[in-house]
């Protein structure tokens, strides 16, 4: 697994073997963590335990102690440890390092699939089976590289897509509910209220009171490099 990693993305070979012993930062990473490098931005994000919040490293609110943090190679894999993402710099919308997207793995493929709605309508065995491999090698892969099962990836991408339609669109949230793969409006008010401890309609008020400005500001070219990209 190293070295597969180590060949597809040189930022992630840096921070693969600290990730792998522990997930606390080392002295070297929470040094960059503390400077917001944006080297790390896509590669790492770090779940704040007191909190239970998980940020990008760029995030510009206040760098906890370095105890207090836990790095997940993945949005989908803070959250699949009980993470909830941070409002503030939406790590939910971060891209996936690049190099490690360029590369045509069955990964890959398989994020392709789910991110065109092969798990809303089928099942993971079914994903595995237009792969041509078994399903549980399948789970193995993502949990390599992904860190997260091909259904906690779907549920992402579908918060991803419902989030990005309630923070860029006006449509009824039933609409985004339908749109974003979510069986109902109920069921996805279920999963915010999870994961992000208010309901989609909260989060559209948030949206509309400082519409004009910071949010927006922070990372302006997120929206646009997210279209199509799945972390
Ligand atoms: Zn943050």
């Amino acid at each position: 697994m190293i070295t597969r990693l180590r060949l597809e993305c040189p930022a992630r070979q840096r921070y693969l073997f600290f990730m792998i012993s522990t997930r606390m930062p080392s002295e070297h990473t929470y040094e960059a963590i503390l400077h917001r490098d944006p080297a790390l931005d896509g590669v790492v994000f770090s779940g704040v335990k007191t909190t239970g919040i998980y940020c990008r490293p760029v995030c510009k609110a206040r760098v906890p102690f370095r105890k207090n943090i836990a790095l997940y190679p993945s949005a989908a894999a803070a959250e699949a440890a009980g993470f909830r993402p941070c409002l503030r710099c939406r790590p939910e919308t971060a891209p996936f390092c690049p190099a490690w997207k360029g590369t045509k793995t069955t990964v890959e493929r398989a994020l392709g699939l789910i991110r065109s709605g092969a798990l809303e309508s089928g099942s993971v065995q079914q994903l595995a089976d237009r792969l041509g491999i078994g399903a549980r090698h399948l789970s193995r892969l993502f949990a390599e590289h992904i860190g997260a099962s091909p259904k906690q990836l779907a549920q992402t991408l579908r918060i991803q897509k419902a989030k990005r339609l309630i923070d860029q669109t006006d449509e009824t949230l039933d609409n985004i509910a339908s749109q974003s793969g979510f069986g109902s409006a109920r069921r996805m008010r279920a999963t915010f209220v999870a994961l992000y401890g208010r309901p989609p309609s909260s989060i559209r008020n948030m949206r509309r009171r400082k519409t004009s400005t910071s949010a927006k500001s922070i990372h302006p070219n997120i929206a646009f490099q997210n279209e199509g990209s799945i972390a």
